[in-house]
């Protein structure tokens, strides 16, 4: 796939001037890097993501508005590259990372990840040196009526530095946030449908124990390496944090924000924040700790 990208980006950067901005406007985002406990949170500003990070995205102001990823309201510039019979990867105009692409489905059809692990995993494999994430529709997605997955370039990733810390050389971790400030699934394997089993059963476990059917709050985060997958599933309580209602800080984590890197689309907010704001943040929002911990034991069991 990677041949077929950098044509899809060097074609695209010449005749979309939406996407060149976007490429222009990362090359300037200014990144602070904060120790939080032990671990790195980069917190990046990036002007043009305020769109995203306050998009509205309740049922009738979704209804309202024409979709942004149907095919039809694409801006007559945009190109996409096929990915297989129902995906087609496009460049992202509000990139948070490098090669920010957005993987987009060919029908107007709810963002759901029943059924779609898998994947979302031949995705990663496909797109090496990549993170592929992918944003619930109450946690982030702001398009939660059409299915889509992101990706982009994982160097920057602080959480890819963190994973043999956290997984410790097991296949299968359960991390609280008391010792990584959000609770999160960790998967490692070679066989892509037992890992999409096991994750579809952590997925299925959240969604019985918070009542939240068809699909619990979650963000995923997947990628591919030597033969092997790592996969990230983040468990939610929530979708925004109080700070973002009050004003006080414009910040709204999903998948990437979860991985280390926090959008603030706001200048003075990218002056302001601490190390304990983004701690408050995180914990506001992940699975409350009993929770999480009854889930992780059932796993645990299983694995
Ligand atoms: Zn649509």
């Amino acid at each position: 796939m990677k041949p077929q990208l950098d044509e899809l980006f060097a074609r695209q950067a010449a005749r979309w001037p939406l996407l060149a901005q976007g490429i222009e406007g990362l090359a300037r985002a200014a990144t602070r890097t904060m120790r939080v406990g032990w671990f790195d949170v980069l917190v990046r500003h990036i002007p043009h993501r305020v769109v995203s990070t306050t998009a509205a995205v309740d049922r009738e102001s979704v209804l309202k508005r024409p979709c942004f990823l149907c095919a039809a309201n694409l801006p007559p510039e945009e190109e996409g590259v096929q990915f297989d019979r129902d995906f087609t990867i496009y460049c992202n105009p509000f990139p948070i990372v490098e090669r920010h692409v957005t993987i987009v489905h060919r029908e107007h059809t709810a963002q759901s990840i029943a059924h779609r692990v898998g994947r979302m995993l031949e995705l990663a494999a496909a797109l090496p040196d990549c993170f592929v994430v992918y944003n619930g529709p109450e946690c982030g997605a702001s398009a939660p009526d059409h299915m889509h997955f992101q990706a982009g370039a994982r160097a920057l990733f602080p959480i890819g530095n963190d994973t043999e810390r956290l997984l410790l050389g097991r296949s299968f971790r359960a991390v609280g946030a008391a010792e990584y400030g959000r609770n999160v699934f960790l998967f490692r394997g070679r066989d892509r449908s037992a890992l999409a089993d096991r994750m579809d059963r952590a997925i299925e476990l959240l969604a019985r124990a918070t009542g939240r059917r068809p699909e619990p709050m979650i963000n995923i985060a997947a990628y591919y390496e030597s033969g092997e997958w790592t996969a990230y599933l983040f468990a939610r309580s929530k979708h925004r944090p109080a700070v973002f209602y009050s004003g006080q800080l414009t910040v709204s984590p999903a998948a990437i924000d979860f991985c280390g890197i926090l959008v603030v689309p706001l200048a003075r907010d990218f002056e302001s924040i601490t190390a304990d704001a983004i701690a408050a943040i995180f914990r506001e929002v992940t699975l409350p700790g009993q929770q999480f911990q009854e889930i992780a034991g059932k796993l645990e069991r299983e694995c």
